[in-house]
């Protein structure tokens, strides 16, 4: 190596760097190539949802770099209006499955449709805009309860944001906050719990009013006194929607129409609480460890109540 003079040195540095920085941004750029990308067709039309049936056929899906499959081969078909819980053990692929709907990914094979349109040949917004979604850690942005509830609007109508907030469960604890709907929540919503800040989620969902909702049931946070109202609360707001509700505590879903039994990335069962619980499978073996668990924290006397 010759000695560089120090104007050299620095030339030859600044093109190290240069070039350091050109080979990251090629691996970022490859890793982008890699992955998905969700692309919109060109002269896509609008997604208009009319009945809200869902359609899965032959759907597979893996995250890139994956071994294994998180969704392999499901295919299910689901009337509009129904209300549908998703449930499974932990990893099952519930999240997955449904993220598969509003296009968070696009299936490796397979379609999935709305009624009867591939939701990959549609406009995104549109698709966005016919399925709510409320994930299992809701974001809150910092700003009054009122903005994050409708932030999907520039100048909202109160009333709009308060009928969200009742039908989502939310309006009671908002009422009791220092300054009610324009009280502060703060970055990521820290001053409210957790259970709190999902009902806010689910109220910004409902404010804009989808005819398809997605909920995604937080695995912890949600203490059993919050999960009972959810659960009261869950059946009115479905109303006339096709409603997803991934549940983690069964009792959740025991109601609904149809429960998907989701493990290994596959539907393994598909029925109502009664006749799944009869069939003595996955879904059975996992009611009994919730009730086992219930009766345990009870101490293991009294009477068997639902998890
Ligand atoms: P839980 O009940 O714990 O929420 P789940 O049934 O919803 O789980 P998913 O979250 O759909 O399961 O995950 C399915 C599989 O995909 C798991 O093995 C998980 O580790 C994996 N997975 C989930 N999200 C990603 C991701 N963004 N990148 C890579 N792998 C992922």
């Amino acid at each position: 190596f010759a000695v560089l003079d120090p104007t050299r040195r620095l030339a030859v540095d600044v093109i190290d760097r240069y070039e350091s920085a050109a080979a990251s941004s090629r691996r970022v750029v490859s890793l982008l190539r890699s992955d998905q990308r969700i692309d919109e067709r060109p002269d896509a039309p609008d997604l208009a949802v009319e009945a809200g049936a869902v359609e899965y056929d032959g759907v597979s899906f893996a995250y890139s770099g994956a071994d294994t499959p998180a969704i392999d081969d499901v295919s299910l078909s689901v009337d509009g209006g129904a209300f549908v819980g998703v449930v499974g053990p932990t990893g099952a692929g519930k999240s997955t499955l449904l993220k598969l709907l509003f296009r968070l990914y696009d299936p490796d094979a397979g379609t999935v449709r709305i009624d009867g349109r591939d939701v990959s040949a549609v406009t995104l917004s549109s698709l966005r805009r016919g399925v709510g979604y409320v994930s299992q850690d809701p974001f809150l942005f910092p700003g009054t309860v009122a903005e994050n509830v409708a932030y999907a609007e520039a100048d909202p109508d109160r009333e709009a944001v308060v009928d969200a907030a009742r039908l989502a469960g939310a309006d009671e604890f908002v009422r009791t906050l220092p300054d009610g709907y324009d009280t502060e929540v703060g970055e990521r919503g820290a001053s409210l719990s957790g259970g709190q800040r999902q009902r806010l989620a689910l109220a910004r969902a409902l404010f804009v009013d989808p005819p398809i909702l997605v909920l995604d049931e937080a695995t912890s946070h949600v203490d059993n006194e919050t999960g009972a109202e959810i659960r009261r609360c869950l059946r009115a707001m479905a109303g006339d929607r096709t409603v997803f509700a991934v549940a983690h505590r069964l009792s959740t879903v025991r109601d609904a129409d149809r429960i998907l039994v989701v493990e290994d990335g596959r539907l393994v069962e598909d029925g109502c609480h009664e006749d799944l619980v009869a069939t003595g499978g996955t879904y059975a073996r996992l009611w009994r460890t919730q009730i086992g668990a219930v009766t345990a924290a009870d101490g293991g006397g009294g009477e068997k109540t639902a998890p």
